[in-house]
């Protein structure tokens, strides 16, 4: 019996980075960036004003409060001239900060009472009321990014604040990993798609929409194939169709339990390989992984919750691995809110995390067999509960994973 790390450390050795493509930055959203991103230039680009005020020169105002004239107004989007010794320039939040000048004295600090700015010209004069220190109130140029950081490491996944350097470089194009092409297919003669009216016995495709919105949440491109029947020449005719497709990587649902996976197992050992492991870990049959037709391939279980479970402690990893991205799932500390007895696998129980007044407990969203997809729905993470557990008290502290989006 393998450990759960040791089985997706053996899975992940089956695959490298994808190679990159050129998105807009426009479209560049939820994708991987494939390189590091090394500054060319600072960001901001020149020294500004973090307020609305009078830019000074700190050795010119011995004591407050002092008078100065006032040389001259600088709006946000103006290249000013350099500032005159002994004088004041009033300057606007984000304005550049004019050559000689070391501080911003706020206005509120100044006797410069009115709405400032808006049409009105700055007063002549400007009484100064407390007293600048050298870089009061400057953003220096450079202080966000300078010129030659690595602001962006390869794999940082492509957020809306990653976009915002992306954009503060001027990048319009973006080096991105290409996105893994995962072909899907849902097995069993029980299965009709979700717009069919389903005949005596015959149930609605779940997994192919489950599995589709999970995959394409961690970045993946996905390659329908539908439904075929457990008929071995269906499945092979899909799998066809997945290297024709290009896949990186081949997923079935079903027909991999004990007494009915002849099918899925022969069709893949017609052109490649398939090994069952047993994983110490629940919910879990044995775990599928192999090659068909070159292409990296796993068997997942039926349940629409186990096939759930699968991706997000198999398949995402090694979606994570093809974008070049780090895995890491995204894992918070809770308490059990009710005791619990396990067989001693790894188990990952569906719960609700709750935050209260002593830190955040998880609440299991009801019965944990694997076929009820609505506990999944009211389930925000995946408890993990470790191997060798036994009885754990109400009150354990363990981790848990979240479920939403990236
Ligand atoms: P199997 O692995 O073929 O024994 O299937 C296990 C259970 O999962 C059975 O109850 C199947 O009806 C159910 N199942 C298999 N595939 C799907 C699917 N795509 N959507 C919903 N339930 C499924
Ligand atoms: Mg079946």
């Amino acid at each position: 019996m393998r450990s759960v790390q040791e089985a997706r450390d053996l899975i992940l050795s089956h695959f490298t980075r994808l190679p990159a493509e050129t998105v807009p930055l426009d479209d560049a959203y939820g994708r991987t960036l494939a390189g590091d991103l090394v500054s060319h230039e600072a960001v901001p680009p020149f020294a500004n004003s973090s307020m609305d005020g009078y830019a000074v020169r700190v050795a010119d105002v011995p004591a407050v409060p002092h008078r100065l004239p006032v040389s001259g107004d600088i709006p946000a989007g103006t290249a000013p001239g350099p500032l005159r010794p002994g004088t004041a320039m009033r300057i606007m939040t984000g304005a550049p900060i004019p050559t000689g000048a070391d501080a911003v004295v706020p206005v509120e600090q100044t006797d410069d009472q009115r709405d400032s700015g808006h049409g009105q010209p700055p007063p002549p004069m400007i009484e100064l009321r407390v007293q600048p220190r050298h870089g009061d109130n400057v953003r220096g140029a450079g202080q966000d990014v300078a010129v030659g950081d690595t602001v962006l490491p390869a794999g940082t996944w492509l957020g809306p604040a990653a976009l915002g350097v992306l954009g503060a470089l001027g990048a319009g194009q973006v080096e991105v990993t290409r996105r893994p092409r995962v072909a899907l297919l849902s097995t069993g003669d029980e299965l009709v798609t979700v717009s069919e009216q389903p005949g005596p016995g015959q149930i609605r495709d779940i997994n192919s929409i489950t599995l589709t919105a999970t995959l394409r949440e961690a970045g993946a491109e996905v390659l329908a194939l539908g439904i075929a029947r457990d008929v071995r020449s269906q499945v092979e005719d899909r799998l066809a169709q997945a290297r024709a497709l290009a896949a990186d990587l081949v997923l079935t649902s079903a027909g991999v339990s004990v007494g009915t996976y002849d099918v899925v197992k022969a069709a893949v050992e017609a052109h490649g390989e398939l090994g069952f492991w047993k994983v110490n870990m629940r919910p879990g049959k044995p775990l599928a992984f192999g090659r068909v037709h070159g292409i990296p391939f796993f068997g997942l279980p039926g349940n629409p919750v186990s096939a759930l479970v699968s991706l997000e402690v198999f398949v995402k990893p090694v979606l994570a691995r093809l974008l070049g991205r780090p895995w890491a799932p995204r894992i918070v500390r809770a308490r059990l809110a009710e005791p619990f007895t396990s067989d001693g696998r790894e188990t990952y129980l569906r719960v609700r995390i709750v935050e209260g007044p002593d830190g955040a407990s998880a609440q299991l969203t009801g019965a944990q067999t694997s076929n009820l997809i609505t506990s999944m729905v009211r389930a925000d993470a995946l408890l993990v509960v470790p191997a060798g557990a036994g009885h754990l008290p109400a009150g354990t502290v363990l981790p848990a994973w979240r479920l939403q989006a990236a």
